[in-house]
């Protein structure tokens, strides 16, 4: 045929409009949508008729009308979904970070799906302070006399920087010009909250002689910052931070902590490294601390800070916080899962990241037991085993620290693993695999029993 011909096939977006199942999808996505599909899709067409061969231009000109059902349908659909995290890193970036529980989260919709005290103070009826909703809690749970939260751990470092030491210097130890990622750099935090950034001290070593030095009147503050997601091993020499407090005092300046991570209970009760807790940063003296609330405190993605309340007084007063402010999502979230923590002994249970860093390996490898069964019953086209593996906490928090954990490892027959991953990240719920040595591994201790039936009957579909 020739391509003109073809060219007059192409109906008219009007006249493709008047068919019957352009009616039925107009009843579904309203006419200005299904319109513009319709012009999408006959460009499209066009673009083929003329570049292709007859075969292909045939092919698209009979699939033009479900051609058009399927770009609306993908233009409505959301593009953040669930997935299952079968990677074992728990505080993993690209997929969210920290969980919160099913229980946090329905009492998260009762809030949001209609209006709440947010800004209101009941008792007085007048306006009140988003942060007092959980500036006591904050307060009661790490010793410190004041609290207030931004949108997360980077805006509060810019925060707290722009409002106690903008137009003067900051100290800041060399073995700690870290870089978090996501381009978040200490010293670019520095620069651009108006302080200048005064370097003491080595790589490896900063001695207290070695902030005592670098003091002058410009000096506004020390800053000490939490080496995340590396460590210096080896000779290394550090300052404690009751000891900076105290000189930082001996200068009417402040001493601030950027903490990182945000442990509020003591991490070796579960078998893991020592990691510092804000309380034990509020009892060293130190004036201000902030911390992430989606690493493993477990919460949403906010930035926390706490400390003395002249400072804390004064940040809340700053213009940038206005920028900065934290939404109803954000307070609701964090309210419950802070409360969460007022009773230790069940905490580890309910705060999902807790839970999930404090499981034992028979426990998880009992998961990766009942999923194999599952899948053994599909007979899929792979060997299934449960093998031992190693799962990491993730999100910059202890970088070295690795859990015992066990994993589904998925042989397949017929493609390559690789291939297997791809086909499960294109699944209705994607579940997000580790792969090694052509394998594909689901860490089991990412995956929640309640994910169990659908990730097999998934992996049922991919490996039938
Ligand atoms: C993670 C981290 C940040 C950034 O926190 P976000 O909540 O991700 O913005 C800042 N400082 C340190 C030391 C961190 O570990």
């Amino acid at each position: 045929m020739e391509k003109n011909e073809l060219f007059r096939n192409i109906p008219k977006v009007d006249v493709l409009l008047e068919r019957e199942s352009m009616a039925a999808l107009i009843g579904r996505y309203g006419r200005a949508l299904v319109t513009e599909a319709v012009r999408e899709e006959t460009d499209r067409l066009r673009r083929i008729i003329q570049t292709e061969d007859e075969a292909a231009a045939q092919r698209a000109l009979e699939g033009l009308e479900k051609a058009v059902e399927d770009r609306l349908a993908a233009m409505c659909a959301p593009r953040v979904r669930k997935v299952i995290n079968a990677t074992g890193t728990i505080l993993h970036t690209n997929l969210g970070r920290a969980p919160i529980s099913r229980e946090q989260a329905q009492r998260l919709t009762d809030i949001v799906t209609g209006y709440s005290n947010l800004e209101y103070d009941l008792e007085n009826a007048r306006r009140g302070e988003r942060y007092a909703h959980f500036e006591g809690l904050l307060c009661r749970l790490t010793g410190a006399e004041a609290a207030m939260v931004v949108n997360n751990n980077a805006a509060a470092v810019l925060l707290v920087l722009s409002t106690l030491a903008a137009g003067g210097e900051v100290l800041v130890s060399r073995g700690e010009l870290v870089e978090i990622g996501g381009k978040f750099r200490i010293p670019d935090v520095c620069r651009q909250s108006g302080a200048g950034l005064r370097e003491v001290g080595t790589t490896n070593k900063t001695h207290f002689s070695d902030y005592e030095e670098a003091l002058t009147d410009e000096t506004k503050a020390l800053l000490k910052v939490h080496t995340s997601n590396y460590r210096i091993v080896g000779f290394t020499e550090s300052v404690p931070a009751s000891e900076l407090a105290e000189l930082a005092h001996s200068r009417g300046i402040p001493m601030i902590e950027d903490l990182g991570s945000g442990v509020l209970v003591d991490l070796e009760q579960y078998g893991l490294s020592h990691e510092p807790t804000v309380q034990e940063s509020v009892r060293a003296g130190i004036d201000v601390v902030c911390f992430s609330g989606d690493k493993l405190l477990g919460g949403p993605q906010a930035g926390i800070i706490v400390g003395k309340k002249e400072y804390i007084a004064r940040m809340k007063r700053h213009p940038l916080t206005r920028a900065l402010r934290v939404d109803k999502f954000t307070v609701t979230a964090l309210e419950l899962v802070l409360l969460e923590y007022l009773r230790q002994e069940t905490a580890a249970q309910n705060v999902p990241v807790l839970r999930m860093v404090s499981e034992k390996e028979p426990s998880v490898r009992a998961r990766a037991e009942k999923l194999a069964a599952l899948l053994r019953q599909r007979q899929l086209r792979a060997d299934v085993t449960v093998t031992a593996c190693q799962s990491q906490v993730g999100g910059g928090s202890l970088p070295l620290e690795r859990l015992d954990s066990a994993a589904v490892t998925l042989d397949p027959w017929q493609m390559s693993a690789d291939a297997l991953e791809r086909a499960m990240l294109a699944l209705p719920v994607p579940i997000v695999p580790r792969v090694a040595e052509d394998k594909v591994l689901l860490d089991m201790r990412t995956v929640a029993e309640d994910e169990l039936e659908l990730t097999a009957r998934m992996l049922g579909e991919v490996l039938a």
